[in-house]
């Protein structure tokens, strides 16, 4: 008889300290929120420029701004979107929807009109939440197109400084026509609390719409339990390894902002600090003034770090554990990483629909390397996820064989909004098609190969883009690699590269074709490279390889 070994090898790989499965502590984020104001009223919650907020002060200026949600009819149920940059206002204006008892639609600030009348249309928030200068340079036209009648506006400059009292003071200043003014509808509520909501577990807390690199955006409908598990978890493993803070490397508005650095630090009750958004040398000059135990980020976002000309190993001296999530990990960069800086970068993969985080390396240990691949591993499940590799028909495949990754647990959404299609389609029974072709060895380590509609058919021959990016991070000018397959006349497709350089570098596009050649089969090194200043990325540090490939016209 087969033991639970054969069907999850991983379980064999958690450590004895930490379990493999757990049992959230909480139903909902607002749970978490009261214990941990409770337990830590006066610790700093969050950092932003020279300023600070207590857990009680986020607590009491969110309370506020949900009394006035909630007078101005936002209920139940309700959207409550927010587009801001990591400020402390987005994490007001997140608890301040969830205690109004909405769900809360985090956007993207690079978001234009497109974009925001695409999500806002299918979303059809009651409120939103801007800057004054987002709302002049795009919200207002969206918001009025669309018919949303509350909107909240704050000068994102206003909490940058800790003395309390030109906080308030501040308030004073006129919002956006139309419009109320965050800290100044926190303050007219002081000392009161917002009528009581009761969400659930099974509640829908975000609604988060997936990056759009692969098509029509849909909104992942994260549960409060989805979000605690996961914020849990990750508390979990930080009281294990690392006393500290967290430094949001990542923009709050992605899911792994949102749960994996401001939900996890509610619920370990640690301080989150914040840089307005993702500025290489802003990031180190915080870390290095903050002294943060944790981040997570995308693997660009540490290449970029490693990149800066300033960057020097005391800029993370307070770290105990780096995260990599979101996009691929060269193991190049882990072992620059570390020879640099004396840190390993732990990789983890999930998706929007996964809350985030579905796989992690367990503590004690290293992500292994595939010998034929050279693909770094993305770790195993995490607590209580089911990952399996199934062929075109849905069969599970055996260990070595490669196929898309499903993936089953209590961090899996349960549906998309308001698209019944596409949740049959990816989400049946609880179990989500990630769209991610990978496969797990014998021991239950997982790797990502590549997104399956990123493979490369050159004449017949499948190419995944990842293994020939994973070699060209091996040659020490490459900054950054991007690997797509372009129209061509004989072979179908064929494969091109684009490059980004390193600080100082030089190298010609035919040294780095001879660079691959040596190391891969001949089908597979590219045809041409381009080098380019600057690879294309979404704000969430993932390249943009299909703008690249459109870039490419037939025939060259
Ligand atoms: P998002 O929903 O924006 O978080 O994007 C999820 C996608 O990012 C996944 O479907 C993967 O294609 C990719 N991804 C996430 N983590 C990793 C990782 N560690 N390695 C490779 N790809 C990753």
């Amino acid at each position: 008889m087969g033991s639970v070994y054969d069907e999850r090898p991983w379980l064999k790989l958690y450590d004895g300290d930490l379990p493999a499965e757990i049992e959230p502590e909480h139903a909902t984020m607002l749970d978490v929120l009261a214990d941990t104001v409770r337990a830590h009223p006066d610790d700093v919650a969050l950092t932003y420029f020279d300023g600070r907020l207590t857990f009680t002060e986020l607590d009491d200026l969110s309370d506020g701004l949900a009394c006035h949600l909630a007078e101005r009819g936002v209920a139940q149920g309700d959207r409550v979107a927010v587009y801001l940059q990591n400020v402390p206002q987005f994490a007001i204006a997140v608890l301040a929807g969830w205690k109004a008892g909405a769900i809360v639609v985090p956007l993207n600030p690079m978001y234009r009109t497109h974009e925001l009348t695409r999500i806002l249309g299918d979303a059809g928030p009651t409120a939103v939440i801007s800057s004054e200068r987002g709302w002049h340079d795009v919200v207002s036209g969206v918001a009025t197109a669309l018919g949303i009648d509350i909107a909240v506006t704050t000068s994102e400059l206003d909490l940058q400084t800790r003395d309390d009292q030109r906080l308030f003071a501040r308030a004073e200043r006129r919002p956006a026509a139309g419009c109320t003014d965050l800290l100044a509808a926190a303050r007219a509520h002081a000392g009161q609390r917002p009528p009581a909501v009761s969400p659930s577990a099974s509640d829908i807390a975000l609604l988060v719409y997936t990056s759009g690199t692969s098509g029509v955006p849909k909104g992942a409908t994260n549960t409060h339990g989805n979000v605690v598990f996961n914020a849990e978890g990750t508390a979990l493993r930080l009281d294990e390894e690392t006393p500290g803070g967290i430094f949001a490397l990542a923009p709050l508005f992605h899911i792994t902002g949102l749960v994996v650095q401001f939900a996890a630090a509610l619920a370990a009750g640690r301080q989150l600090d914040l840089a307005y958004r993702f500025e290489p040398g802003v990031v180190l000059d915080a870390l290095a003034e903050h002294g943060a135990a944790f981040m997570v980020g995308p693997s660009t976002a540490y290449m970029a770090l490693m990149n800066h000309p300033e960057v020097s190993a005391e800029h993370f001296a307070s770290l105990k554990m780096v995260h990599s999530g979101g996009a691929p990990l060269p193991s190049a960069v882990v072992e620059a990483f570390r020879k640099r800086f004396g840190l390993y970068i732990r990789n983890g993969y999930g998706l929007t629909e996964t809350t985030a985080t579905a796989t992690s390396v367990p503590l004690g240990l290293e992500a292994p390397v595939d010998a034929a691949s050279g693909t770094l591993a993305v770790g195993i499940p995490t607590y209580n996820a089911v990952l399996r590799v199934i062929d075109e028909d849905g069969s599970d495949l055996p260990a070595g064989d490669v196929g898309e990754i499903v993936i089953e647990g209590p961090m899996v959404v349960p549906a998309y909004w308001n698209k019944p299609e596409e949740t049959a389609a990816g989400i049946r029974d609880g179990r989500l098609r990630t769209g991610d072709v990978g496969f797990m060895d014998e021991h239950g380590w997982f790797y990502v190969v590549d997104r399956k509609k990123d493979m490369i058919n050159a004449s017949g021959f499948k190419v995944w883009p990842r293994e020939i990016e994973d070699v060209l991070y091996g040659h020490p000018a490459v900054r950054e690699a991007a690997v797509v397959g372009v129209p061509d006349d004989y072979r179908g497709e064929t494969v091109k590269a684009f490059i980004s350089l390193a600080h100082g570098s030089t190298v010609t596009g035919e040294e780095l074709v001879e660079h691959c050649k040596r190391q891969l089969a001949a089908y597979k090194y590219p045809r041409s490279v381009e080098i380019i200043d600057e690879l294309p990325k979404t704000a969430t540090g993932k390249i943009l390889r299909r703008q690249l490939r459109d870039t490419t016209p037939a025939g060259e």
